[in-house]
Order: C-alpha cells, then structure tokens, then sequence
C-alpha cells in the first residue's frame, strides 16, 4: 500500500526565483514600503531566539525604540504580528467589560479600535470627523464632558484618509485631565513627523514595522506608561489573550525567556531600520519627509490635480489625491505598474489614490518616477493636466531644499 493517499494531488508550483521579477514595482502604496539593503539583508537570517546574540538585539532594539518614540517607559515590547496586532495589544490589555472608551475616528484605522474594544466588551463611544476633516479637541472635551471615559484611542495619521490628527496633543491633554489613558496610533507618522511620548503624556503608543520605520513587514512595536501598566497589573481575573498578554510579553522582551518563538528574522531587520534612523537622526528624517512630501504636493497641485484634504489636516506621510470626476482611476493605476512599474494605492471608499511618504519612499528618484508616472497615466484617462508643469514645481521645491532631499 502506498504511504500517501494518491488521491490527493501533489500541486508543482513554480519555485519563486522563477517568477519574482528581477526588480520588483516601486512601492509607493501605504505599505509596506521599500527597504534599505541593511535592513533586507538583515531579514534573511535566522538565529537562535532566546540565544545571547538575540538578547542583545533586543535589548537593543528596545533601547533604540525608546529613542524612537521619544520615551523612557520601561515597558517597550515587539509584538509577532502586524500593527493590528499592536494594536489589539493595547485594547486587549487594557479594556474589558465594563470599561469606557472613546475612539476618535477619522477612516478605516481608527474605526479599527472601535471593534476591537467592541470585542473585548468595553462600552464603546465614537466620535467622528468629517470629510477630509480630523475630530478635533473641541470635540473630544464636549464628549468628555459628558461622560466618564477609562481610554481615549486616537490615530496620529490616518492613513486611509490622509487626515492628520492636528490637535494630538492638546486631545491628550484633556484626557489626561479627565483621567482617562491615551492610546495612539502611530503606525504610519512614527519617525516621519514628531511624536514625543513622554513630553506630550501618551500612555499607549503602537506602531508598525512595514510603514514609516520602512523595515519587513510581521513585528510591530508598543509602548506602555507606568500609568497604563498599573491598571494592566491592578486587573482581575483571567486575561484573555495569550500570545498578546502585555505581562507575559515581558518574559521575552524583559527577562530574553521564551513566551512564544520570536519572529527573528523581522526582529533582526528592525534592529537595522532602527539603526539606520538613529544614525540619520529623528531631526534629519523628519526634514526629508517634510520636504519630500511637500515636493509631491508642490508637483501634483502644478500639474492639476486637486490634494483630497485641505492643507491644514493633511496627512504628508501618505497623501491622498482626489480621483477627477468621471476616471476610472484602476486603469490609471494599471497603466503606473504595467508601463512604469510604480505601484500607488487606490483608497477604502473615498474617491482618492494614495501615494505614500514614509521613508525610503521619501527619496528624490521614487518621486520623480512616481509623479511622473501619476500624470501621464491620469492625462491618458481625458484628464486635462500639464505633468512637465508638475515635474518642474516638484524640482524647484527638492532644489530649495537640496540638503534634507537626498
Ligand atoms: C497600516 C495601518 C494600520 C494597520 O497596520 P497592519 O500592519 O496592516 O495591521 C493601523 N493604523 C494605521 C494608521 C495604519 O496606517
């Protein structure tokens, strides 16, 4: 008798050296994004994952995080998953039955937070922006004024949206005052515009891996405040996540034991993005998204099309473009990868495409491909534009600002 069932087909798929292009599309979507070749190279690796070498990696990476996200918390984990996970991470650590939250929501990624603490059984208040409009702190104080709220969860950029939270700050503020903990979303904006953790009072922040820290995809990044990690401690009875326990995390991340098989590969891979942005310098790195992201801007209002939201909320780590009425902007985005080989977003049901800021992006090449590729696709669909005009706006705003622009 044969030892395998021969009813079961055995599948020959093609090995992948086969069919990966030599040179990938250029990643300009909302990530992941393209990777420095340390980091890449970092990521084909395995080593042993509680082994001494992996001890100081992470002790490093949490070192370098700490930096990162403008902290000095103790409590900073790596979490083996994506930034959902993070953030699930915070949810699931510190609302359960019983518990209030306000989610502010401005797209997708912050409605996120609605359903997860719905799924934890905490009682769930939303407040929502309008059209390319963030929620603002007036809003929030109303709302807190109204009622009693153990959390507030905000997303810095919103990514769906291109919607910047301009009054992070000051919304952190109030519930701080209120007395409620503050969770942030940092996914896309960490290491591309300032976010200072301590200095602003944030309790929670989560971030990705794959977006602005512009590593591998599969390891995300948290940061608890003393305060949060006292209520985390003071709760009773079982927790319901294992693998996403804040208290067991600290076994890996705190005493380099095993919880459950890091993802080493990512982890050696963020060790070298948080590296790379350590030695550019948060100050350097925030000037070259600035102007790389208003480069794009200057190029894309110059040829003619119309940025989706208005100057003072937008987003410039992922920028989204208001569709002209009338295209259909998938043949224009098919035309960007067949003939280009650029790779933009379309976007979660506003009539926008997205074209992401966050770091290697962020460099004077992958611009002039993409808003050239962008232009002559669109104009193609009947859509009057003048992309030299464009090209010319983006070049005398890079040359302007030579020095942050590389
Ligand atoms: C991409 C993104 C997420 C989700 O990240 P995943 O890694 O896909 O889970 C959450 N929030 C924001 C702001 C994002 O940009």
């Amino acid at each position: 008798m044969s030892p395998v069932d021969n009813n079961i087909p055995r599948p020959q798929p093609p090995a992948l050296t086969a069919v990966l292009p030599a040179e990938p599309l250029l990643l300009m979507t909302a990530g992941p994004v393209p990777v420095p070749a340390e980091v890449a190279r970092a990521g084909g690796m395995v080593i042993n994952h509680v082994g001494d070498t992996m001890a100081m990696v992470v002790r490093h990476i949490r070192e370098m995080s700490r930096y990162v996200f403008q902290t000095r918390d103790e409590r900073i984990y790596g979490v083996s998953g994506p930034a959902s996970a993070a953030m699930e991470m915070a949810v699931g650590n510190l609302l359960w039955p019983g518990r209030r939250v306000l989610v502010c929501q401005n797209g997708l990624f912050s409605s996120r937070f609605a359903e997860m603490a719905a799924g934890v059984g905490a009682e769930v208040t939303v407040l929502e922006g309008s059209e390319g409009r963030p929620v603002c702190a007036g809003m929030v104080e109303a709302a807190l004024g109204r009622g009693r709220f153990d959390a507030v969860t905000l997303v810095q950029g919103e990514t769906s949206s291109g919607v910047l939270t301009g009054d992070l700050q000051q919304m952190v503020a109030l519930a701080r005052d209120h007395g409620a903990l503050t969770i942030v979303d940092a996914v896309c904006t960490l290491s591309t515009m300032p976010l200072k953790k301590d200095e602003w009072g944030i309790d929670v922040v989560v971030t990705g891996s794959q977006k602005g820290l512009s590593s591998l995809p599969g390891v995300s990044l948290i940061s608890f405040s003393s305060r949060a990690w006292e209520v985390i401690q003071g709760r009773r009875g079982p927790r319901p996540h294992w693998c996403l326990d804040a208290v067991r995390a600290e076994r890996f991340w705190g005493e380099h034991a095993y919880h459950y098989t890091a993802p080493v590969p990512a982890l050696l891979a963020l060790h070298e993005a948080l590296r790379l942005i350590i030695e550019e310098t948060l100050e350097r790195r925030f000037k070259r998204h600035l102007h790389s992201s208003l480069a794009l801007q200057a190029g894309v209002e110059a040829m003619g099309m119309e940025l989706y939201a208005p100057a003072e909320f937008r987003l410039n780590s992922v920028l989204a473009i208001r569709v002209p009425d009338g295209v259909d902007d998938g043949v224009a985005r098919k035309y960007m990868t067949d003939r280009f080989k650029v790779l933009i977003a379309d976007s979660f049901g506003i009539p926008a495409v997205r074209i992401g800021q966050m770091g290697e992006q962020c460099r004077a090449p992958n611009l002039f491909r993409t808003l050239h590729a962008l232009g002559v696709a669109f104009a193609r669909q009947g859509v009057h534009l003048d992309p030299s005009a464009g090209m010319a706006s983006m070049e005398a705003h890079l040359a302007e600002h030579a020095e942050d622009v590389l």
